[in-house]
């Protein structure tokens, strides 16, 4: 689910809330929505008694996690919580593809929502504690996220105080020895951002083998780093994960947003290194006290 992002007019349709696309807690239905499942999308104006209620159990069934006390839970109803109207459209074919956009009460066919901001509520995470290394304050949760570098969605920390995203180290110990194989892009999508050439990610945008990297890239990721760090990249095997290996994955992120702040490949691969390795040990005396 999105918001409107063409200007070609859709049948208005109506949810009842029966849709198989909502999960029903308490009778409510709710759709996470946003880039991140930022927010939560509740059919209805809902009370703030069923506003907190329907909120604990969408992340305690769908997420697996609990919410902790915090000021921004107790922010939550009185500024994250909208009553809105929406007016929503399908997309063609799947029916798990929609977007509504906000309108005014009277329009026609304009049904009462919910928007509850969810972002910023503390959660109750297994994740183990990594510094930001824009900052060096600890994250001691992460989140599903798509990032810069590689395709797909990776787990990744989101600094508090001053909003950087770095992939999340695995917590299991490092493999010394990397397999340089090559993952095939069969529809031939840009190896980093996966734009294909029929949907490119940017005007005038186009996908071409980098002989460099020895992947498919679009024009808008060849862009984003000067040849001396494609090379580079390249140098401490970026991009050559198996595509079944998350361990290597979280690596690429990992190189491919530290590039991006200017930190050179090889210094950035050193310090996934010991990133990972505190990972695992941080991980180890965890379980070691735990089951004691
Ligand atoms: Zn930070
Ligand atoms: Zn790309
Ligand atoms: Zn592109």
């Amino acid at each position: 689910m999105t918001a409107f992002t063409d200007a070609e007019p859709r049948a208005i349709i109506s949810f009842t809330g029966t849709e198989d696309i909502f999960d029903t807690h308490y009778g409510i239905p709710v759709n996470p929505t946003g880039l991140e499942s930022e927010g939560l999308l509740a059919l209805g104006h809902l009370t703030d008694r069923h506003v907190l209620a329907v909120t604990n159990a969408h992340n305690r069934r769908v997420w697996g996690h609990r919410i902790l006390p915090s000021r921004e839970l107790d922010d939550l109803i009185p500024f994250s919580t909208k009553h809105i109207w929406i007016l929503t459209t399908r997309g063609d074919g799947d029916p798990y593809d929609w977007e509504y956009e906000e309108a005014v009460a009277d329009a026609e066919q304009a049904q009462p929502a919910t928007l509850i901001n969810v972002e910023w509520l503390v959660y109750e995470d297994d994740a183990v504690q990594s510094e930001c290394p824009a900052c060096g304050k600890p994250s001691r949760s992460t989140r599903g996220a798509v990032g810069p570098g590689r395709t797909g969605w990776g787990t990744y920390h989101r600094c508090r105080a001053c909003h950087h995203q770095w992939p999340a180290a695995p917590a299991y110990p490092l493999r010394l020895e990397r397999e340089r194989t090559w993952p095939v892009a069969g529809d031939g999508s840009c190896f980093a951002c996966h734009c294909l050439p029929d949907f490119p990610c940017s005007d005038g945008c186009a996908i071409r083998p980098d002989p460099v990297i020895g992947q498919r890239l679009c024009t808008r990721c060849r862009n984003q780093h000067p040849p001396e760090i494609w090379q580079q990249l390249a140098a401490v095997a970026y991009g050559t994960a198996r595509q079944s290996d998350v361990r290597d994955e979280q690596r690429d992120r990992w190189l491919y947003s530290e590039a991006l702040r200017g930190i050179p490949p090889a210094q950035a691969a050193q310090a996934w290194s010991r990133r990972v390795t505190q990972t695992a040990q941080r991980a180890a005396a965890r379980t070691t006290a735990t089951t004691v």
